[in-house]
């Protein structure tokens, strides 16, 4: 019998999961939430149907996991624990210093539903999370370093666009290549923000615009390009559309470390993500942990879960029979 999938919320997010789901042979999308008009959210499987999201809390027993796909600044707060006591839940909460305040409220809902409610799913937080923890548990007098790019930030494009005279603008965040090594090397440096990233923006602007006004605003930037090193290209609408239409991302994370009695064995933990679609790769962990919070409800477990708190074997498509046959 398939796990039934619902997505609440149809953006890139809600794209992505409906195409993981297709790629996962024991699922099946039943229905998919909007809070737009749901005649204007046309969806690509034929076989399930999308709805108000008013709709939603009538179909709970049709339905084994809602994948919520919303926003993290504003949507995610409200609904992960609004639909927490209706349905076992996945969302991919991305605010980090919000997450335990997130998790309190989300928890209560879940224990009070007795729903699994999975939060702060995705790559970061989530893949990356928790390649942290087990680089932690290993090397637990080593340094860790995070890395992020080469990749488009949505965050760092939207402030270039709020800029007078800019019309259309790409932020890319790419990871300097000396401090990478460094790190590789198991040199434990110790590195400053501009030292471990730069910025190069790609940006089309009006053409009465003073484009060396532009540059400045953006470099000067606070919180968003003042404490790095930026570069601004001026490129045509055309050249925007034919290059820059893309969501890649990716990013690394490393912790070295010693042993040995006097430290004297260097070793180096590195996790790797080179993705051609953030938000395809996102929905394809969130489904993956979708069958985790599955499997947990059935066994009677209930409340708020991070990717800390399940067990690799829950993930599968496969059993742990055949988990231990072929992977141990
Ligand atoms: P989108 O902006 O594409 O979608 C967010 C919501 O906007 C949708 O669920 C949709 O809800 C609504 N929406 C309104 N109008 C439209 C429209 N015309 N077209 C599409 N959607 C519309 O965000 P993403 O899906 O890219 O990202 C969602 C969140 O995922 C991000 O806020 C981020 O926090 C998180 N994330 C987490 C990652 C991680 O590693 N943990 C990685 C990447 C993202 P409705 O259908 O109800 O209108």
């Amino acid at each position: 019998m398939s796990i039934k999938i619902g997505i609440l919320g149809y953006g890139n997010l809600g794209r992505g999961v409906e195409c993981a789901v297709k790629h996962n042979p024991d699922m099946e999308l039943t229905a998919v939430f909007t809070r737009r008009n749901p005649a204007d959210v046309q969806i690509l499987t034929e076989t399930a149907k999308v709805y108000h999201v008013d709709e939603a809390v009538k179909m709970k027993d049709e339905i084994d996991v809602l994948i919520l796909c919303g926003g993290s600044a504003t949507d995610l707060p409200v609904q992960t624990p609004e639909f927490a006591q209706y349905f076992n839940v996945v969302d991919s909460f991305d605010t980090h210093a919000r997450i335990p305040e997130h998790f309190q409220a989300v928890d209560e809902a879940a224990k009070k539903g007795n729903k699994v409610a999975m939060i702060s799913v995705g790559w970061d937080p989530g893949m990356f999370s928790l390649n942290r923890l087990y680089a932690n548990a290993i090397l637990p007098g080593g340094k860790d370093y995070t890395f992020w790019g080469k990749g488009v930030s949505q965050g760092h494009s939207d402030a270039v666009r709020r800029i007078d005279g800019v019309l259309d603008a790409r932020q890319y965040t790419i990871p300097v290549k000396e401090a990478l090594d460094a790190v590789r090397e198991g040199k434990n440096p110790e590195l400053s923000t501009r030292q471990k990233h730069t910025r190069e923006v790609f940006v089309v602007a009006d053409e009465n615009a003073d484009k060396a006004k532009i540059e400045q605003e953006i470099k000067t930037m606070p919180n968003y390009f003042d404490e790095y090193d930026t570069t601004v290209h001026f490129i045509t609408e055309e050249e925007m559309k034919a290059e820059h239409t893309g969501l890649p991302h990716g990013g690394f994370v490393i912790r070295s470390g010693n042993t040995g009695w006097e430290d004297e064995h260097k070793h180096v933990i590195e996790y790797s993500l080179k993705l051609d679609s953030n938000p395809e790769f996102t929905s394809s962990v969130i489904t993956a942990y979708a069958r985790a919070a599955y499997r947990m409800s059935q066994e009677g477990q209930s409340g708020c879960k991070t990717v800390f708190d399940v067990a690799p074997v829950y993930l599968s498509l496969q059993t742990p029979e055949e988990l231990r046959a072929k992977m141990l």
